[in-house]
């Protein structure tokens, strides 16, 4: 497989032709597919294309719609408020056959996305399997491992699953409790027995990686965090920033962005702890706040990046109110589409082109890398304040993400026409905005 650096210089002029000719020399056929398509992807990208030929590269599917947590920062009490009966739409394997067309030819399949834990669903190790067997697709899954048991780890290792990204928010035992309110000695002891088993059978996979988002509540936590990364055998330890939302800590104002200067203090100690400890950091040099209070500028945007998702990416997200269906779409910023995946068929290419060639996402391959004419959301994507905006003030942040994705339909509508389809619904707004959110908890108050 060639490398991720080596593979990004393909999206130029030249070395995209050359992919492509090498593409069309590749039989279209059991795990060769992959290479055909990952091939085939700069090309289609460097141009621009609206209606393209290759496949996206990159999956994301949340295996089921339900968590054991209830972590205070995840905005699993606004799904649980909103759909206090949440469905549990499981992917099974007939899911995963249906959704064969794209896995057969994809480089990565994600395992995460929404307020769920992936390990939860039962047919995740026969699911591994198959596609390990038949494609050897390469996976991933985000979790919080107390679900890792012992049959699961042993699958895992059988069949090579790649990366296990466990979200270890705090180390000591008690932080954790109150955080994420789970039971950390579950949590270590599952991970202490896959790296006891990957050592007895020699092998290097699944990889283990901590995710540690860090904020005010657990910034004492990163030494235990660290202790326990060394002791259970993670490989990496990736530094992200806490980022708001409606969860139970929005109102604390726990974020650093509030006080960027303590939060890089915190970052330095971090980096100097993991060095001292021959901890692996991600990213390797502490990425600083560097803005505190901001005043939204819908056209202070970065119109120089190029986004590359509309033609590498497809993720399917839980609908937590609705029977098996998932949201669609190509990143997190805006879902496209509600499918029902018992009524829509994906199994060929012909039936894949349905969706992935949908007008809807033609609209946003012209428009999300236009000067003049780049679409609401991704213009709202690409503006230099978003995040902060988002860690600082919840309120506005709803209210103008809310408006960006109506205006995405809203335009894509006045541009575009396209055929009503049994099982594919094209969204004209944010499924849960805001504003029902605050109904709901108006109506809960009175
Ligand atoms: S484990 Fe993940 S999905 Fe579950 S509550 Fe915590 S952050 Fe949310
Ligand atoms: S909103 Fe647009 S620019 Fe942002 S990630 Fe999605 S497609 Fe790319």
């Amino acid at each position: 497989m060639i490398s991720v650096n080596l593979y990004k210089r393909l999206f130029n002029k030249f070395p995209a032709l050359f992919a492509k000719v090498i593409s069309a020399l590749i039989p279209n056929f059991g795990k060769l597919k992959k290479y055909k398509n990952i091939l085939a992807v700069p090309y289609s990208t460097y141009f621009q294309q609206q209606k393209i030929k290759s496949n996206p590269i990159r999956i994301l599917i949340a295996p089921t719609s339900v968590c054991n947590y209830r972590c205070l920062f995840c905005e699993i009490h606004k799904d649980n408020l909103l759909y206090p009966n949440r469905s549990q739409n499981v992917v099974d394997l007939n899911v995963i056959k249906n959704y064969e067309s794209f896995l057969s030819s994809s480089y990565k399949l994600s395992f995460s996305g929404g307020t769920e834990e992936p390990l939860l669903n039962k047919d995740f190790g026969k699911i591994v399997q198959y596609l390990k067997q038949k494609y050897g697709t390469k996976m991933m899954v985000n979790t919080n491992a107390s679900m890792l048991n012992r049959d699961l780890a042993d699958n895992l290792i059988k069949f090579g699953f790649d990366l296990i990204l466990v979200s270890y928010h705090a180390g000591s035992k008690e932080k954790y409790k109150e955080l994420m309110t789970g039971n950390i000695d579950i949590v270590d002891e599952n991970l202490r027995y896959l790296k006891i088993q990957k050592k007895q059978n020699g092998k290097n996979k699944p990889v283990v990686n901590f995710n540690f988002a860090l904020h005010k509540l657990n910034a004492a936590e990163y030494e235990f965090i660290f202790e326990k990364a060394k002791s259970l055998g993670a490989s990496q330890v990736i530094i992200n920033k806490y980022y708001g939302g409606r969860n139970r800590l929005q109102d604390k104002k726990v974020s650093f962005d509030y006080d960027i200067k303590e939060g890089n203090q915190v970052l330095d100690k971090i980096y100097v702890c993991a060095e001292k400890g021959g901890i692996q950091l991600r990213p390797p040099m502490p990425q600083y706040w560097t803005k505190e209070k901001v005043k939204w500028n819908p056209e202070y945007f970065d119109a120089s990046i190029k986004c590359t998702l509309p033609w590498t990416n497809l993720n399917f997200k839980p609908v937590v109110g609705e029977k098996n269906c998932h949201y669609v779409s190509v990143c997190n910023r805006i879902n496209l589409f509600k499918i029902a995946y018992d009524k829509i068929q994906l199994k060929t290419q012909k039936q894949l082109d349905v969706l992935w060639n949908h007008p809807a996402l033609q609209y946003l391959r012209k428009t999300v890398n236009s000067k003049e004419m780049i679409n609401p959301i991704c213009k709202y994507c690409k503006n230099y304040d978003t995040a902060t905006i988002r860690n600082t003030d919840a309120q506005q942040y709803a209210e103008i993400r809310d408006k960006a994705m109506r205006d995405f339909f809203a335009e894509f509508r006045e541009q575009c026409s396209f055929e009503e389809i049994d099982g594919l619904e094209v969204l004209t707004e944010n499924p849960d905005p805001d504003e029902k959110f605050q109904k709901k908890l108006k109506e809960l108050e009175n």
